[in-house]
């Protein structure tokens, strides 16, 4: 492995989730760090697999205790990488994924030596907004909002090493791509954007 860290964010409708589980299913020693938030759990989401659900002070005790390696604020509630976990996994020859927002894999990108950081994105701003619609459960003036701030989350993709596209249907040829840059350190596959400035210029139109 060349990596022993990988940082991973990705904007709305880029179809994150998915192509984390592929990839995991690809090398068995990713393995995701859970965070802790104080949000409530979703339907269907566990405590201890998606998330550790905690309390607005449970939250704050571990901070006191410089218990996180990163933590922010988003949409109102908290988030936080558990420290202890995170270097225990290391420890045992894992390489925890991060999966946190821009704010958070800033934070840890200063802080740590060896890490792979990896930004997801859909190919353009009509996929995008096709995918936000898709969900079929938000109101215009929710959809209007996420799409405003995806599109201005993408120009955060600047400071990761690697920015890749999921295409629509393709999601296990991005998940390739990402176990080939944590195991080789790069890879010939074409999600990769080699041209950042032109794939930002065209997010745009
Ligand atoms: P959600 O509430 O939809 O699960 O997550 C909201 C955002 O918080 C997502 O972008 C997710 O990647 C990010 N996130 C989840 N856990 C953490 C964390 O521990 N730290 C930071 N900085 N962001 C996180």
């Amino acid at each position: 492995m060349k990596h022993n860290t990988l940082i991973f964010s990705g904007s709305a409708g880029s179809g994150k989730g998915t192509v984390l589980k592929l990839a995991r299913a690809m090398e068995p020693r990713l393995k995701l760090s859970v965070s802790m938030t104080t949000r409530a759990p979703r339907p269907g989401e566990e405590h201890g697999r998606e998330y550790y659900f905690v309390t607005r002070e449970e939250f704050l005790a571990t901070i006191e205790e410089d218990g996180f390696l990163e933590h922010t604020e988003y949409c109102g509630n908290f988030y936080g990488t558990p420290k202890k976990q995170f270097f225990g996994m290391i420890d045992e020859g894992f390489v925890p994924v991060l999966e946190i927002e821009t704010d958070g894999a800033a934070k840890v990108m200063k802080k740590l030596n060896d890490y792979l950081s990896v930004y997801l994105t859909p190919p353009d701003y009509g996929t995008l907004e096709a995918r936000l619609r898709g969900r079929g459960t938000e109101t215009e003036a929710s959809i209007q909002k996420r799409l405003a701030a995806a599109k201005e989350e993408i120009f955060c993709s600047d400071w990761y090493q690697n920015v890749l596209i999921n295409y629509d249907g393709c999601a296990e040829e991005a998940a390739r791509a990402m176990v080939e840059l944590v195991r080789e350190g790069e890879t010939q596959s074409r999600v990769l954007v080699r041209d950042r400035k032109a794939f930002l210029e065209g997010f745009q139109k």
